[in-house]
């Protein structure tokens, strides 16, 4: 078990719906996951009375981040001996600071899109603080907080930001393996963001944290039918699928195997699907 240590908040229950897009960065060797765009027709409740949202943000990133890191990259160095580990950052797009370091870690300038309330780029070869390794830079609009609220009405168990996390870092993952194992891909935005959704699912689940699926199951039900990230049903028998193979097997005991096992089981989920 490998997930850390959650504060459990509560915020006023709203229906709320979310697009989420997936971008390809005309950069070469950059990968970038653009998420989570809230509709701007959003009302939000009730604020927190003390940090501002995007503090909370930045503070869950401490929280959370650093447990995952440490399993996915303790495995990786059995599975890849030798092989630097994941460097996952995240950052506020909207702070000057944080931009120029991504130019000079990487030498891309971060272009402001739209969509860019959250998203993932995948670096695979990044210098930062004089360590090179893979680099995933989960960034945030922090001129977007009124997203971040949105959230909070749509994740009445408290975990949005886990949820946001654990998303962005499954397609870093998903970008990372893919990477060393030297396996193609091509990049197919409804299969990619079922994939980071069930990987968040599948870890909610292995940590016995329903509300938080039940969250995301919402959040799902009330994106618009014609929105290509939709599907209610995909992610269902997911979650069927993966609490029948948690109650006949161990649990997965770090954040590689809970990526490979969630790919495993969704994988049947599509054949089934397909056939
Ligand atoms: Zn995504």
């Amino acid at each position: 078990m490998f997930h850390t240590n959650l504060n459990r908040r509560r915020f006023p229950i709203c229906s709320a719906a979310a697009a989420i897009f997936l971008l390809l960065m005309p950069f070469q060797e950059v990968i970038a996951a653009a998420d989570q765009k809230p509709p701007r027709t959003i009302q939000t409740t009730t604020k927190q009375a003390n940090a501002p949202r995007v503090d909370i943000f930045s503070q869950h990133a401490v929280d959370y981040i650093p447990a995952i890191a440490t399993s996915y990259n303790k495995a990786v160095s059995l599975r890849w001996p030798g092989e630097p580990g994941l460097n996952i950052q995240v950052f506020n797009t909207a702070s000057p600071i944080w931009r120029e370091i991504l130019r000079s870690t990487t030498g891309r300038t971060y272009e402001t899109q739209d969509h860019d309330f959250v998203m993932a780029q995948y670096y695979p070869s990044a210098s930062l603080n004089g360590i090179t390794s893979p680099l995933c830079f989960i960034g945030f609009n922090g001129d977007r907080a009124a997203d971040l609220d949105a959230y909070d009405t749509m994740y009445p168990s408290g975990y949005a930001d886990l949820f946001l996390y654990l998303h962005e870092i499954s397609h870093c993952i998903f970008f990372d393996i893919s990477r060393r194992e030297k396996t193609a891909w091509k990049l197919n935005p409804q299969k990619d963001e079922l994939l980071a959704d069930a990987f968040a699912i599948a870890y909610f689940l292995q940590a016995k944290m329903p509300a938080a699926v039940e969250d995301i199951m919402r959040q799902q039900g009330g994106l618009p039918d014609a929105d290509p990230h939709k599907d209610v049903a995909s992610r269902e028998k997911f979650i069927a699928k993966w609490s029948a193979y948690l109650s006949r097997s161990a649990a997965p005991s770090n954040a590689l195997e809970l990526f490979q096992k969630t790919r495993t089981v969704l994988s049947d989920v599509e054949l089934e699907s397909t056939q």
